[in-house]
């Protein structure tokens, strides 16, 4: 018979290497599947930004380095939101870093290995194993092509956007996990590292510049990679009247005004998808933990997953751990680990979802009036978004300056409030499962007010 263990990790992503790493060094005997060969493992089509408080952080959880060396492209200062006009309407802090992603991935496979994690490559996972309403294991198609069985105590499902775990699990198995995606949670994007022939002069920035023409959420991205790199692309939700556009001629269109083709060589051209939905509002099921992009995990406004993923794996991993030590591995177990990520990035997320319907609803043009009107500011995106809190003299001059489309105030208006509810929410999550759905209405009613 074949080994079991004590929890199966699936997908070698910043996800699943952050939840392998922390359960065998904890010492818990942990498998990592991919279904890429080991040396193609990290590489992915990605803007390649990250924070640094957040990767410093989980860095120090798992006791491995921080990117370094090689890894480290270039610094990260600031993030601008920029339309047609050529200025800086809002630039926000973002400390941080333009990674090489596959060295940097490259390097966190080395830490599971030196951890002790057993890395099983070219294996293709294909559905969950279940007994007795709960994950038992992992169904696998090995490098042989065989399918063979898995057994474990909990599986981590870090598959990335298509989930494979989450989405083929028997319908009747544990109804508070959301096991579908659908078109509307995801982006399709494009994205290119180019080389310039001149400077960019967007040294330590990462702009998403709102375009009319490009369809929701509407931008395309230019993150400086050095003086003369940039990562660029665009990505959209292929539903309706853009079920059939290409991504790729909308990212041509886009950058052709700024860069046109004679001005800049193409180092790498692919394409990729990113979700844009606020987190999975439930990831556990008994025997089941998702984490990462499998659980939506990714900023809905600017699609940064790499942090977050890293986080949910770590916060994974630590609940695996509490739970096998309680020989409990049912929902009820495992809740807490759904309590960590909305204390961390969840409720932000999911109050940067409602800024991005917001900014979806006003449309490039609107929004190009309210910034350049300053009826929206930085602080809007910061602060006051959450507590609503604004006096009559603001109310008064954001009011004016709006004139003569003060709809679009109601809409800005909306957002903040409905934000402010998202918040509240957030901060009460249910302790238990008990109250769950009851919750899930409430905080789902919410975003429907603004669709
Ligand atoms: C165009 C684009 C731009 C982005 N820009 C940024 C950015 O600038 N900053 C940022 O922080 N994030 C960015 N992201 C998001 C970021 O890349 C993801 O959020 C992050 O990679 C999620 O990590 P993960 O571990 O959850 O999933 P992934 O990194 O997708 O890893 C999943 C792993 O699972 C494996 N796998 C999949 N299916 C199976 C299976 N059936 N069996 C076994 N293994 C399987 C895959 O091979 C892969 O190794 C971007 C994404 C895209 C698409």
């Amino acid at each position: 018979m074949s080994e079991t263990f004590d929890v199966i990790v699936v997908g070698a992503g910043p996800a699943g290497v952050s939840a392998a790493i922390y359960c065998q060094q904890k010492g818990l005997n942990t498998l990592l599947l991919d279904s890429k060969p080991k040396k193609e493992i990290g590489d992915k089509v990605c803007g390649e930004a990250i924070s640094k408080k957040t990767v410093h952080n989980v860095s120090e959880k798992l006791n491995v380095e921080p990117p370094t060396g090689g890894e480290i492209n270039t610094n990260v200062e600031q993030l601008v939101l920029r339309t047609s006009l050529p200025v800086d309407h809002i630039s926000l802090p973002a400390i941080g870093y333009m990674v090489d992603r596959y060295i940097y991935g490259q390097r966190l496979l080395a830490n599971a290995t030196k951890a002790g994690v057993k890395i099983q490559d070219n294996t293709r996972v294909i559905s969950a194993l279940v007994e007795s309403n709960t994950v038992k294991g992992v169904k696998i198609r090995n490098k042989q092509g065989q399918n063979e069985n898995l057994y474990c105590s909990i599986v981590i499902d870090c598959s990335g956007i298509l989930a494979v775990v989450r989405t083929n699990l028997p319908k009747d198995f544990e109804t508070l996990l959301n096991k579908e995606l659908t078109k509307a949670d995801y982006a399709s994007c494009y994205r290119e590292i180019i080389e310039l022939e001149e400077d960019h002069n967007l040294e330590g920035k990462i702009v998403l510049q709102y375009e009319g023409d490009i369809p929701k959420p509407g931008y395309i991205w230019f993150f400086a990679d050095g003086k003369r790199k940039l990562n660029c692309g665009t990505g959209f939700i292929k539903t309706g009247k853009n079920k059939e556009r290409s991504v790729k001629a909308v990212y041509f269109n886009a950058i052709e005004k700024y860069y046109p083709k004679e001005t800049y060589r193409t180092l790498d051209g692919r394409g990729g998808t990113v979700p844009i939905r606020p987190p999975l509002w439930n990831a556990v099921a008994p025997g089941l933990i998702v984490a990462g992009d499998a659980a939506f995990h990714a900023d809905p406004l600017t699609a940064e997953g790499h942090g977050p993923a890293l986080l949910a794996g770590y916060y994974a991993a630590k609940t695996s751990l509490n739970a096998i030590k309680n020989n409990n591995v049912s929902t009820e177990s495992l809740w807490k680990y759904n309590k960590l990520i909305m204390e961390d990035f969840g409720n932000e997320h999911a109050r940067y979802r409602v800024l991005t319907i917001a900014l979806n609803r006003l449309g490039v043009k609107n929004l190009e009036f309210l910034l350049k009107r300053k009826v929206v500011k930085k602080s809007d995106l910061t602060s006051e978004l959450v507590t609503g809190k604004e006096s009559i003299l603001s109310l008064l001059g954001r009011t004016i300056r709006c004139f003569p489309r003060l709809h679009l105030l109601l809409i800005v208006k909306k957002a903040m409030s409905l934000s402010k509810k998202i918040d509240e929410l957030c901060r009460n999550y249910p302790n238990s499962p008990q109250t769950f759905m009851e919750w899930k209405k409430k905080i789902e009613k919410i975003y429907r007010k603004l669709e």
